[in-house]
C-alpha cells in the first residue's frame, strides 16, 4: 500500500509498504481522505519531538470504508463508511475513571504516538469507528474529528441556545468551533483574528458572524459595544499563543475581559509560554475558565450535523491534493495561511 512516511522531520517520502494484516479483534479500513491538522504541521517541523518518533505515518483526521473485518468483530459490514476517533486511553487512571478521557495519563493518538491515516490502509479496534451515512461525502467525513473538537469545546464551555459567543482565533480550530457553536445558538457571534484572509472566509460562509481584525479594531471594545456593554456569555480561545498586539491584551485575557458577569471562558489553543491573566477581572465577574482537549463523545454529534447540512465543511476545505503531493500541501499551509485552511489528502479513489 501507499503511505506518506515522515522519514525524518521536514521530510516526507511517499512509498510502498506492506499493508497491515487485520487481527481477530480489528477492522481494516481503506482510507479515502485525510485532513491535515495544525498538529501535523508541528509534527512535521519536529516540535512534537520526543513525543513523536520518526519514521512516522502521521494522520489523525481521516475516514474511509471498511475493507476487512476481524473474525471476532460484530456489527460492521464491508464497504461501510466510517470515521475514526484517533484517541487511545487507558481506562484505569483517575482521569479516565472520572470520565475525563481526554486527560488520560497515558493518552495516545493514532497519527501522533503511532502510525496514522496518511496511508491507504489502517487496522483499528471497532470501538474507534463511527459509522457515517452515505449522505456525507468521503471528503466531509475526513473532517468529523476536527468538528468533534469544536463540539467538545462547546460542551466544555456550556454553549447553549440564546448564548452570545466570541471566538478568539479564526484558524482551523477556531472556524470549526464557530460552526459547531452556530448549531447551538443563533445569537450574536464574534470571531477575532489578525489574518484578513481567514476573516474573509468567515464573512463568505457565515455572513451573520461579526468578524474582528484585532490589528484594526480592539476586540474587547467591539464585543462590549455590540452586546449593550455587557459582554458575551461565552468566550473561546483558539489562538494558541500569548503574543500581544500593540494596545491589545493577550487572547486569553481578551476572553476574560469580553465575557459578562458569570460567563465562561474556554481555552484550547496550545502553547508553552504563559498567557498572563489578571484574576481580579475574573473574580469580579465570578466567572470561570475551563479547558478543552481533543474530544470525547462528540463524533456522533458531528456526523449528525454533517448529515443534516448544519455545518459548512466546504467553507474550511481550501483544496484537495493527492497523497503523492503531500510535501506541496505542507508548503502551502506554511507559506500562505491566509489562503489555505484545511487541505485534504486524497488517499484512495
Ligand atoms: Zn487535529
Ligand atoms: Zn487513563
Amino acid at each position: 500500500m501507499k503511505a506518506a512516511v515522515l522519514e525524518k522531520y521536514k521530510e516526507f517520502k511517499v512509498k510502498d509498504i506492506p499493508a497491515p494484516q487485520v487481527k481477530e479483534h480489528e477492522v481494516l479500513v481503506e482510507v479515502r481522505f485525510a485532513s491535515i491538522c495544525g498538529t501535523d504541521q508541528h509534527i512535521f517541523a519536529g516540535d512534537f519531538h520526543p513525543r513523536t518518533q520518526t519514521p512516522l505515518i502521521p494522520g489523525h483526521e481521516f475516514a474511509g470504508v471498511v475493507e476487512e473485518i476481524g473474525s471476532r468483530v460484530d456489527g460492521f459490514n464491508i464497504g461501510e463508511r466510517v470515521a475514526i476517533d484517533p484517541i487511545v486511553w487507558c481506562g484505569e487512571c483517575p482521569a479516565c475513571k472520572a470520565g475525563h478521557v481526554p486527560a488520560c495519563e497515558k493518552l495516545r493518538l493514532i497519527g501522533v504516538d503511532m502510525d496514522g491515516g496518511f496511508a491507504q490502509k489502517i487496522t483499528v479496534p471497532p470501538a474507534m469507528l463511527y459509522k457515517v451515512p452515505e449522505s456525507v461525502s468521503h471528503e466531509h467525513a475526513a473532517l468529523v474529528e476536527v468538528y468533534a473538537i469544536g463540539f467538545h469545546a462547546c460542551k466544555r464551555a456550556g454553549v447553549k441556545s440564546g448564548d452570545r459567543v466570541a471566538i478568539f482565533g479564526g484558524g482551523k480550530i477556531g472556524q470549526c468551533v464557530m460552526q459547531a457553536a452556530r448549531t447551538k445558538t443563533n445569537d450574536k457571534m464574534f470571531v477575532v483574528d489578525i489574518v484578513e484572509g481567514r476573516l474573509d472566509m468567515i464573512r463568505a460562509s457565515y455572513p451573520d458572524v461579526r468578524t474582528i481584525n484585532a490589528k484594526k479594531e480592539d476586540p474587547v471594545q467591539v464585543i462590549k459595544e455590540e452586546t449593550g456593554g455587557h459582554g458575551v456569555d461565552v468566550a473561546i480561545e483558539a489562538v494558541g499563543h500569548h503574543a500581544e498586539l500593540p494596545g491589545r491584551v493577550n487572547p486569553v485575557r481578551g476572553c476574560v475581559q469580553s465575557i459578562r458577569g458569570g460567563g465562561s471562558v474556554c481555552v484550547l489553543g496550545l502553547e508553552d509560554e504563559p498567557a498572563p491573566v489578571v484574576f481580579k477581572e475574573l473574580i469580579w465577574k465570578e466567572a470561570k475558565i475551563v479547558a478543552s482537549r481533543v474530544s470525547h463523545g462528540e463524533f456522533d454529534e458531528a456526523i449528525h450535523h454533517l448529515a443534516n447540512g448544519n455545518l459548512k465543511p466546504d467553507a474550511v476545505i481550501s483544496t484537495v491534493v493527492f497523497i503523492d503531493d503531500i510535501r506541496q500541501a505542507f508548503v502551502l499551509l506554511e507559506e500562505d495561511p491566509s489562503k489555505y485552511l484545511k487541505i485534504l489528502l486524497h488517499i484512495n479513489s
